[in-house]
């Protein structure tokens, strides 16, 4: 069951040291979630070979432009592309009014329908739920109204026991039922309780997105336990009072939520451009939560079952 992050950006402000800024797409089972679109995420979605029609969903955390700039060119391409497909966008409040003026005023139309959820920044709450992903906003403290995501997967199915469909006889119309939890009913009417004929399903896990925000305790009990938490790095502690004067986190206060918050694994990223090589922040960031490492550009990071 593919539940993975492929990274696009993970610089901040500007593209700087062959880094671009912040885009990345969420692979649950096949489907494509965009979360953040800074300027380049066309480009690097060609390199990285991700298929953008399978894009359905973007969430946007704010409306800085290393988040958002590379929006309108992704929305227009899709027209150009001629997408039928219903697009839907998930942002803070304000998004439906900029993407109006914008596509009005280059005489943009778009050939498919598009749905802008505006959301209330300030509120932790359910914001998505589909077949394979119930999503959260996560309210962020930054210089603007900013917004991470929790991608919660749902119940994997359980998987049928091969030898239990010889034995049993059991029809195909009656697989997927089963792989979802119903016991079966054999011929001669003996019910057959579901755990004996099937593998337990893995775990549900998650993902946490937070990006951009200040060290901010509040989000803790809100990615209590994700598998997988991103959070941004923007400077090394040496730089607290300005990352919090900017609204951005150091490596180890990043490593600090991580720790507090018992979550799996910490993917650092949204690197300011003073830094080219990374590691420093990787090796500070370890020293508090050691199962961290560097959102690099291009990798494909599988959301881990355990911690
Ligand atoms: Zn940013
Ligand atoms: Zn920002």
């Amino acid at each position: 069951m593919i539940f993975s992050v492929t990274i696009l950006g993970s610089n901040s402000a500007i593209p700087a040291n062959g880094r671009h800024p912040t885009a990345q797409v969420v692979n649950i089972r096949n489907q494509l979630f965009l979360i953040d679109c800074g300027e380049g995420t066309q480009m690097q979605m060609t390199q990285f070979r991700i298929k953008r029609t399978k894009i359905n969903q973007i969430f946007i955390s704010h409306f800085h432009g290393d988040h958002l700039f590379g929006l309108p060119g992704l929305l227009t391409s899709y027209s150009l592309m001629g997408r039928k497909e219903p697009l839907e966008i998930f942002a803070p409040r304000g998004l439906q009014n900029m993407m109006d003026v914008i596509l009005e005023t280059s005489g943009s139309h778009l050939s498919y329908e598009l749905t802008i959820n505006e959301l209330d920044a300030d509120v932790h709450k359910k914001i998505f739920e589909n077949e394979v992903v119930t999503v959260y906003s996560i309210p962020l403290q930054h210089r603007i109204p900013t917004c991470g995501y929790l991608f919660k997967e749902k119940r994997p199915l359980s998987n049928i026991r091969p030898e239990k469909i010889v034995e049993l006889n059991i029809p195909f119309s009656e697989i997927n039922a089963i792989k979802d939890g119903a016991d079966f009913t054999t011929a001669s009417g003996k019910v057959i309780p579901n755990e004996l004929i099937t593998f337990p399903p893995k775990r549900e896990r998650s993902y946490a997105y937070c990006s951009d925000t200040s060290y901010f305790e509040k989000v803790i009990p809100q990615i209590k336990n994700a598998n997988l938490l991103y959070h941004e790095a923007t400077f090394m502690d040496d730089k607290a009072a300005i990352a919090k004067e900017r609204g951005h986190a150091t490596s180890k206060e990043a490593a600090l939520i991580a720790q507090k918050a018992e979550v799996g694994q910490l993917l650092l990223g949204h690197f300011s451009s003073r830094y080219i090589n990374l590691e420093p922040l990787l090796e500070e960031a370890k020293t508090v939560f050691p199962n961290s490492d560097i959102a690099t550009e291009g990798t494909v990071f599988d959301v881990p079952f355990g911690k």
